[in-house]
């Protein structure tokens, strides 16, 4: 994924906050539509151990860089994990291309349910990007993907292995998409490759959810979750209800009501909405000034950054959500 967006219009827009906002301030603002916030009755189960120990595994196949090996050996595990917790699982198989690669693309869907309506999808990209150039001086070298990439799936393979042992009413779509992460940056495009797929062969295939909900680095210490651009132009009241659900369960200090002013992230969410017309958010970890995560497309995203905490927060949230079904 990459942020596009005006940091100019960040900084006009934080000139107005301080000019015109003394007295309250965007998050209060924001907080009033909380007067409809749901109170579950019973909190979801969320193993936060289990979800660790799912990044853990991944990160030890080595970087899921599309056509290695690792890639292929991380699949066959995915696979066989989604089988064995999901009512029935699809495989995609696809060839992508970007940048003058071609890779092999291999989407894994799992459902529960899968004759339900209403249905909830919830995505993640599992494989890891090709170079870590966010740094210059490492532009050619791998990284582990512990974050980006590892986090997301790790949630979603915890949620499938609660959902199996208690099952929802609603229909639920767990999309665990390939190739997100070769893209250059300014060419909105070249991301989410998988997904682009994916989303076309939804639309012409009738397919419906109601929302989706991405997860991209919802593992590392510290992370803060604001709604960016995209969340609020296509997922406006799906994302508040997300984000109040969050803080009604205890997770307020993750789950964050101001405006980045402006930040949008082209990211998978981007193309469930434009191509398959699913109203989709993106649960993204970035800084109060919209940039991403310090070791975001560095080899500093690793092991030590990952925090159970930060997981189950996420977690927890999403599971209470497709568990409790609740309005917005
Ligand atoms: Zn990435």
């Amino acid at each position: 994924m990459y942020k596009r967006g005006s940091s100019s219009l960040f900084i006009l827009g934080m000139a107005a906050f301080l000019l015109f906002s003394c007295h309250s301030n965007t998050s209060n603002q924001e907080s009033q539509n909380q007067n409809t916030v749901f109170k579950p009755a019973n909190i979801a189960p969320f193993d936060a151990d289990s979800a660790y120990a799912f990044v853990q595994k991944q990160v030890d196949f080595g970087p899921r860089i599309p056509n290695t090996e690792a890639h292929a050996q991380c699949a066959a595990w995915l696979i066989a994990k989604m089988k064995s917790y999901c009512d029935s699982v699809t495989i995609q198989r696809t060839k992508v291309s970007t940048q003058g690669n071609t890779y092999d693309c291999i989407n894994i869907i799992g459902h529960f349910n899968p004759l339900n309506n209403p249905r909830i999808l919830v995505l993640a990209h599992w494989d890891t990007r090709p170079f870590a150039d966010a740094v210059p001086a490492t532009a050619h070298e791998h990284f582990d993907g512990a974050d980006d990439g590892g986090s997301g799936v790790a949630d979603i393979l915890e949620i499938a292995r609660q959902l199996h042992t208690k099952k929802t009413t609603i229909g639920v779509d767990l999309l665990l998409t390939d190739v997100e992460d070769a893209g250059v940056n300014g060419n909105d495009n070249s991301w989410g490759l998988g997904t682009q797929y994916w989303s076309k062969q939804a639309k012409a295939s009738g397919y419906h959810a109601q929302y989706g909900i991405l997860l991209d680095m919802v593992g590392g210490k510290g992370a803060h979750f604001y709604r960016e651009g995209f969340t609020r132009q296509f997922a406006g009241p799906q994302s508040l209800m997300v984000w109040n659900m969050g803080n009604s369960i205890g997770y307020s200090d993750y789950f964050r009501y101001g405006d980045l002013g402006g930040v949008e992230i082209t990211d998978d969410h981007t193309f469930v909405n434009e191509i398959a017309g699913i109203p989709t958010m993106d649960i993204i970890a970035l800084q109060g000034n919209g940039d991403f995560m310090p070791w975001h497309h560095t080899i500093n995203d690793n092991m030590k950054i990952i925090d159970k905490h930060t997981l189950k927060a996420v977690g927890q949230t999403v599971l209470q959500v497709l568990y409790d079904n609740p309005s917005y």
